[in-house]
Parts: structure tokens; C-alpha cells; sequence
């Protein structure tokens, strides 16, 4: 049973620019077993650096990760089978997996380096039939495996970074635009691989994209942030019936829809203020069509708002 909670309570830091930038702020929020869960902001919202967090790639300031009601930090600290088993069991998957491939190894050893050093390949069998198998799994034909990665498309560099994450038996992805830089009818065939492996292979997924669209599908809840602060979380398709917060409900002007209720892109009113310097009260005041003078002075709380909804917006209680 995984019972994968993962709560920030405090801050997570972030350096940018030789300034520390609290790129996190009070988050909050659980993940669990065999559930997606879609995260989705625009860029410099602090999503990314939550994910990497949660993998264990950066390094939290201070603040909270639960991973099966373990404190990740102490976990990663000590050494033995329950670090391996994080290290291993969460696996990340990024937006450009040419970036992170080694473009001096054939696929072989990109997928069966780190079965074979943590010896995950079962006695009695080979490394080829393994590598063989998890190809197999993610669409890609093991006739090609020495092959390099830049004898493949970009659906495929991404398949072999699945493949990779996949290859250490992991139990939770963090995607961070795992679609993003790929044309949109090779994004919903990897898509649908994530679908079909989180079916197969019971997988929880973390799903990072500034895009609703991606998330829609795929995702059981969305977590909406903002400049750094979750600001509503729902069901999906509450989310997308009757979103509550304004940032959502701009958000989602923006995505159009194939069921004839298209409507006309509407930017988001005014530039994303800078994270070094949030504004006060509700970060969204300069850019929300409902702010009133509270929302520039006083940071609006998360509250319950249904079923499994949380929303942080004043107006939830003007309601
Ligand atoms: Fe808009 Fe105020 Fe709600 Fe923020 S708290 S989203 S500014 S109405
Ligand atoms: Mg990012």
C-alpha cells in the first residue's frame, strides 16, 4: 500500500539570480496511490521547482516532503534500502529528454545502466531481455536499441526517457512538460502511454503543465498555482465544470474547446509580476476583474468549496 502524502507546509527556496526567491510558498497538498494529479500554472509559478522537490533533484530550504508518511529529507540523508527505494521509486520525466540523454550512449545502455548497476535484472535472465521488455512497453521497437538518440524523433527521444525512468521499477513520475515540446498529434500519443502505463503498471503520476488542456484527460485533480501559492485544487471535471477561482476561470478561457463551446482567446489581463517581488494580498489583485481593496492588503486563505475543492479567493466569503 502506498500512502504517499506530500506536504509543504512551509517554504521551499529557490535561488535565482543570486537572490533567494521563496519559489514555493505554503503549499500543501497530497497525492495518492494510483491517482494523477495535474499541476498546472504559468511559467515561474514555482511548479517546476515543486516537482523537482518532490523528486529529490533540489534541494528544499525548508519545509516538508512526505513520501509514504517518511519525511523525504530524512530519508534521502540516510542511506540503505529506504533511500534506494526513493531514489529509485520516484522517477522524473522532463520536457526536453534530448537534453537529458547522454548522446554518446545507445539507447541499450541508457535504459539498462541503472537496472544493471542497482541489479534489478532478475537472476537467470539477461539485461537485452529486460531492455527488450521495457521498450517493448513504451512503444519503442528493440531492434533499435543501439541506436543513439539523435536517430530518433522527439515522440521517440521521449519514449526512451520513459523508458529510462521506467527501467528502475519506479511507483511515482513527476512529469514536468513531458508534452510540451512535442507537436500536438505526437503529444496525445504520449499521453495516451502515460494512460495505458499508469493502467499497467499502477503508477502515480505528479503532472506539471502550464497547459489545462494536457491536464484535462488525464489528471483525477488539478492543483492550480499561482506566482508560487496553490490557489485551487478540485476533481478535474469540477475543475472544469464550475472552476472557483478567478486565476482558474482565465486560465480556462484560454483553452479551447472541441465541443462547440469555443470561445474567443482571451489573454490574461496584464504581465505575470515578477516572483522576486509578488504583490501583496492576493498575488493575483493586479490582474483578477473582481478585485476589491481587501484582496491588495490581505492574503485570502485556502477554503474548502465543495467536495474535495479547496479555493483561496475573498470572495468565498462574500458569497
Ligand atoms: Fe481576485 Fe480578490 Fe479573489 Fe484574489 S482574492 S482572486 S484578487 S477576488
Ligand atoms: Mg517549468
Amino acid at each position: 500500500h502506498l500512502d504517499f502524502a506530500e506536504k509543504i507546509a512551509n517554504r521551499l527556496g529557490a535561488h535565482i539570480r543570486e537572490q533567494v526567491v521563496h519559489a514555493v510558498d505554503h503549499v500543501s497538498f497530497d497525492v495518492g496511490q494510483g491517482e494523477v494529479v495535474g499541476l498546472v500554472g504559468e511559467s515561474g509559478c514555482g511548479k517546476s521547482t515543486l516537482g523537482r522537490v518532490v523528486a529529490g533533484i533540489h534541494p528544499q530550504s525548508d519545509g516538508h516532503v512526505y513520501y509514504r508518511d517518511r519525511d523525504v529529507a530524512a530519508v534521502r540523508a540516510g542511506e540503505g534500502a529506504e533511500a534506494k527505494r526513493y531514489a529509485l521509486g520516484v522517477q522524473m520525466i522532463f520536457q526536453d529528454p534530448f537534453a537529458s540523454l547522454n548522446p554518446r550512449l545507445r539507447v541499450r545502455d541508457i535504459v539498462g545502466e541503472a537496472p544493471r548497476v542497482h541489479g534489478l535484472v532478475d537472476e537467470g535472465s539477461s539485461l537485452d531481455d529486460y531492455v527488450d521488455d521495457v521498450m517493448r512497453r513504451v512503444g519503442l521497437d528493440p531492434a533499435f536499441k543501439r541506436r543513439y538518440p539523435h536517430q530518433f524523433s522527439g515522440g521517440q527521444r521521449q519514449r526512451i526517457g520513459i523508458a529510462r525512468a521506467l527501467a528502475v521499477k519506479p511507483e511515482f513520475l513527476v512529469c514536468d512538460e513531458a508534452v510540451a515540446a512535442l507537436d500536438v498529434s505526437i503529444q496525445a500519443q504520449v499521453l495516451n502511454l502515460f494512460m495505458d502505463l499508469r493502467a499497467d503498471l499502477d503508477l502515480t503520476y505528479l503532472f506539471i503543465s502550464h497547459d489545462l488542456s494536457v491536464v484535462e484527460h488525464l489528471s483525477d485533480r488539478v492543483v492550480i498555482m499561482y506566482l508560487g501559492r496553490v490557489v485551487e485544487i478540485a476533481p478535474t471535471p469540477d475543475l472544469f465544470a464550475a472552476p472557483n477561482h478567478p486565476y482558474t476561470q482565465a486560465l480556462l478561457e484560454q483553452v479551447p474547446r472541441i465541443d462547440g463551446r469555443k470561445k474567443a482567446f482571451t489573454p490574461i489581463k496584464g504581465e505575470i509580476p515578477s516572483p522576486l517581488d509578488p504583490p501583496p494580498g492576493c498575488h493575483f489583485h493586479p490582474r483578477c476583474p473582481h478585485a476589491m481593496d481587501r484582496c491588495r492588503v490581505e492574503r485570502p486563505a485556502s477554503k474548502p468549496v465543495g467536495a474535495g475543492r479547496l479555493s483561496a479567493c475573498h470572495l468565498n466569503d462574500t458569497a
